[in-house]
């Protein structure tokens, strides 16, 4: 029986393809990494031709340990999201390495448009802030200076997309170009409300309206690939940029449901239902979903850094072997000695949006070790979280319960603080891979195997782990004075 689903998942490390059955068991995976181009400082990019090639390459890979193409109801897509790819609609190649999401070559840009104004109402429009980090700087900077780009835009056969619309176009032999609307809303040329990119956005980022996708359902029958490439044609039924994914894939359906993945970043987001959000406190609002053309919403915060915190103890300091030890650590002394660090190592995301702040350790003693300092990392994820909680609460989305997921959330004393600081209880799936998870559960509901998101999420979401808080209020009142304290020096 096809009931299969194949989630592509192309991140920004690696790009991975995985096979579901209907009940969200996985059934076979194939991974590949991505070389990471850094050609100056604050500058990252990728070749979209190489996203593609793994991609297909992992497809490959994994349809013959299910019988092949015939098995497979629909695919489902996700992706590191906002980065932007240009490419000639004609030759089907791309023009230029892709600009990556962490690329900051546009911080000039970006402020030459705060000083003009246009701050505000970008915001009221989009959901999003005035950064780098979105898709429509990095447009215009391949168009001045980048030769072929203008090019192709004054020929009429430039196309720009993010990763998933890249994928799509190259999985259909370029009879699509279609981009969905939760990485659309990443761009900063969708309104949140908007169905099709906002002509008056495109003119004020310098974007040949043109040269865009058009903006589809996450779910539902929305191309089909080339039959030539897996012997059959194959639907595509699923679309969501990686952090939509895992908030589906967390089931995080109804309004105040909130997950957290804590992976090289943190990212949380709580669902906001049909109502366009509006933040007073420097959180992103988002699209959520998009079926049928109805939208419902997310608030989003984001945490720079994250997991990135322990490599660096790892691969900077020398402190633990590997990841997993920062754990041991932390439970071998009763706290951290007063040592608190506030990881500002690439600036302060939500909600502090502090691009200038740096890395503090402070409280070092003599009794300070490797002990104290791994503690110390944990601790700050979870500090970073309760100010992001605090923020979200600010806006008027208080959070029940916490989802958490990404690869340091396999931290157990990790998620047993994060409970503790936030006062709720923190939930952990069995199958940590939340992010395809959501793209095989779209794409399980756009293929028809069942009839609706609610119900592909019931069916397909596995066991959980559940954290109690048990902190005293004291020992927390204590670790946030020293937390503000630290962050006022950052
Ligand atoms: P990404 O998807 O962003 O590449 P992952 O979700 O794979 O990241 O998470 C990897 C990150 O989590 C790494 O930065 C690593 O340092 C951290 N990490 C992994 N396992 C643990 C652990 N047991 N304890 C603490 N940190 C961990």
């Amino acid at each position: 029986m096809s009931d299969y689903i194949l989630v592509l998942d192309a991140g920004t490390t690696s790009t991975r393809a995985i096979i579901f059955a209907s009940d969200g068991v996985p059934a076979a995976s194939a991974q590949a990494e991505l070389t990471q181009h850094y050609p100056q400082a604050g500058w990252v990019e990728h070749d979209a031709r190489e996203i593609w090639d793994k991609t297909l390459a992992c497809a490959r890979e994994v349809l013959p340990q299910i019988g092949g193409a015939a098995m497979v109801a629909g695919i489902g897509i996700t992706n590191q999201r906002e980065t932007v790819v240009a490419w000639d609609k004609a030759t089907g190649e791309p023009l230029t390495r892709a600009v990556v999401w962490q690329d900051r070559r546009t911080a000039p840009l970006c402020a030459e448009l705060r000083e003009a104004g246009h701050e505000e109402d970008i915001q009221l429009r989009t959901g999003l802030v005035l950064d780098p980090y979105f898709s429509a700087t990095k447009m215009r900077w391949m168009l001045d200076n980048v030769a072929e780009v203008r090019a192709a835009a004054d020929a009429g056969t430039l196309a720009f997309g993010t990763v998933e619309s890249w994928l799509v176009f190259k999985l259909t032999g370029g009879a699509a170009h279609i981009s969905d609307a939760s990485n659309a809303s990443r761009t900063l040329l969708l309104e949140l409300e908007g169905a099709a990119f906002d002509e008056g956005l495109c003119d004020l980022f310098g974007v040949p309206s043109g040269a865009l996708p058009d903006v589809v359902d996450m779910a539902g029958e929305l191309a089909q690939t080339d039959a030539r490439l897996f012997g059959r044609a194959i639907p595509i039924t699923g679309l969501a940029g990686d952090q939509q994914s895992a908030t589906i894939g967390q089931a995080c359906l109804a309004p105040g449901e909130t997950k957290a993945t804590y992976g090289t970043g943190a990212f949380i987001l709580t669902n906001q239902g049909e109502v366009a959000p509006h933040s007073q406190h420097r959180l992103l609002g988002t699209v959520l979903t998009q079926i049928d053309g109805r939208r419902t919403y997310a608030i989003e915060g984001s945490v720079f850094v994250a997991g990135s915190l322990v490599q660096w103890l790892r691969d900077s300091l020398g402190i633990v072997e590997v990841a997993s030890e920062t754990e041991a650590l932390a439970r071998s002394i009763p706290d951290s000695g007063g040592v608190t660090i506030v990881p500002a190592l690439a600036g302060l995301g939500a909600p502090h949006w502090q691009s200038e702040a740096r890395g503090v350790i402070a409280g070092l003693s003599f009794a300070s070790g490797k002990a104290e300092l791994a503690r110390a990392a944990l601790e700050a994820m979870a500090h970073q979280t309760y100010d992001l909680a605090q923020a979200f609460a600010a806006d008027g989305t208080d959070w029940q319960t916490l989802r958490i997921d990404g690869g340091m959330a396999a931290n157990d004393w990790m998620a047993q603080d994060l409970a503790d600081m936030l006062g709720l209880t923190v939930e952990r799936p069995a199958f940590i891979e939340t992010t395809a998870l959501g793209a095989a559960m779209l794409a399980a509901s756009g293929a028809g195997l069942y009839p609706d998101l609610q119900n592909a999420a019931d069916k397909m979401r596995g066991k959980l782990t559940r954290f109690e808080p048990k902190m005293d209020d004291a020992v927390r009142e204590e670790r946030l004075t020293r937390w503000r304290k630290a962050l006022s020096a950052a």
